[in-house]
């Protein structure tokens, strides 16, 4: 049988294209490399603790779009998670993203919001237009809290001097005047109370999976199968590396069993100092106040960065990415009988909900001609 796509990548750009084509009459065959669904926000049930771990790191579900919203509200309810995350510097506890609480705190200070602004002015130490991470970052909070809170956990996070990274990633986080402290503003947030294996599990539903299937060892006949390929998988590997490897940062998961009601009395604690290898530890049992507390147990996992060309997950973009990703953007636009689409393919540090938004979009081109 030939199908009408085949997708290629089981987590939410694979997925939704999937459910959406079907939902419109289409024939779909996903082919999936590991040997589960749900991609990075696959989770599990942990043993006999009543906890779902999150495989790949904490997931939180955030957006302000309504679509997306009543999209994926289609295939769980939420629970109303407000994700906060603290980090320790020099074995002190400070509130994440920076804001009056955290600044008051490092400096011993009371300053009240409107004076915010103008101490860090005083802090600054750069001009003009930033030109790299270190120099955005400083030219937002001043060098302290830059050496303090960024610097040993972007060196950590990304392998290389922040001197080196592109400006972009940094303005992913604010920095607040109040003692605000929520890490989202978004209108809606929340973590799936099932987990999010179950949406896979239901978006998925009559959609035959192949798990363990790697497109690759097989590429030619896997092409064949299909009228049209749906690939969220990494494009320089696509494009058989013709134009060079891309940069990507991976992380690996120490995973721990701990006799502990509580561990650390939060879901997720950064560590700012570049001296302790990891850069967080999550303790998913705080994702779920509405699930029976377990007093015995909890889990926690300790985040470490690295290498790993097998398991891609956040794109460097040097500038010598962006140029060697443009190239390959070209072949993409040549190539209409494959829509590519999600992180990987796009060579871009997207979260859950533009990955679900782009390919419903993708999808409403595709399909409908919407
Ligand atoms: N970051 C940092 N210190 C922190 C948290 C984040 O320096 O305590 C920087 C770091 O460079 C990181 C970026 O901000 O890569 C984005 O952080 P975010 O929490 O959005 O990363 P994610 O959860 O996507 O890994």
């Amino acid at each position: 049988m030939v199908y009408d796509y085949l997708v290629v990548g089981c987590g939410f750009f694979g997925s939704v294209f999937a459910q959406q084509a079907r939902e419109n009459n289409k024939s779909v065959l996903i082919i999936e490399s590991r040997p589960h669904i749900g991609g990075n926000c696959y989770t599990y049930e942990y043993e006999d603790t009543g906890i779902s771990v999150h495989a790949y790191g904490s997931h939180i579900f955030h957006c302000s779009d309504e679509d997306t919203w009543k999209y994926i509200n289609r295939f769980t309810e939420f629970n109303r998670h407000q994700h906060r995350v603290l980090t320790t510097h020099r074995g002190k506890v400070y509130s994440m993203p920076i804001n009056l609480g955290t600044i008051n705190a490092f400096f011993g200070t009371d300053l009240r919001p409107d004076q915010v602004a103008g101490f860090l002015e005083t802090q600054r130490t750069v001009n003009g237009k930033p030109a790299n991470l270190e120099e955005q970052a400083i030219s937002l909070i001043g060098r302290p809290l830059y050496e303090a809170f960024i610097r040993g956990y972007t060196k950590k996070q990304w392998g290389c001097d922040p001197r080196e990274l592109p400006a972009s990633i940094i303005t992913r986080l604010p920095v607040r005047d109040s003692y605000h402290d929520a890490y989202f503003n978004d209108r809606y947030q929340g973590i799936p109370l099932g987990g999010y294996t179950p949406i896979f599990e239901r978006m998925l539903d009559g959609i035959p999976v192949e798990l363990g299937v790697d497109f690759f060892d097989d590429r030619q006949v896997w092409e064949k199968k299909a009228r049209k390929i749906v690939y969220t998988g990494p494009i320089d590997r696509y494009f058989d590396y013709c134009y060079g490897h891309l940069n990507w940062r991976s992380v690996r998961f120490e995973l721990e069993r701990v006799q502990s009601s509580d561990y650390q009395g939060v879901s997720v604690m950064n560590y700012a100092d570049e001296d302790t290898p990891f850069t967080r530890i999550h303790e998913p049992k705080h994702l779920h106040l509405e699930r029976p507390w377990n007093r015995k147990a909890s889990v926690i996992m300790r985040e470490y960065s690295c290498i790993d060309p097998e398991h891609p997950y956040y794109p460097v973009n040097f500038s010598s990415d962006r140029e060697m990703y443009e190239k390959y953007a070209e072949l993409q636009r040549e190539r209409p009988s494959v829509i590519f689409g999600g992180r990987l393919a796009r060579y871009k540090y997207y979260d859950m909900h533009q990955v679900i938004a782009g390919a419903l979009a993708e999808a409403g081109r595709e399909l409908t001609g919407a």
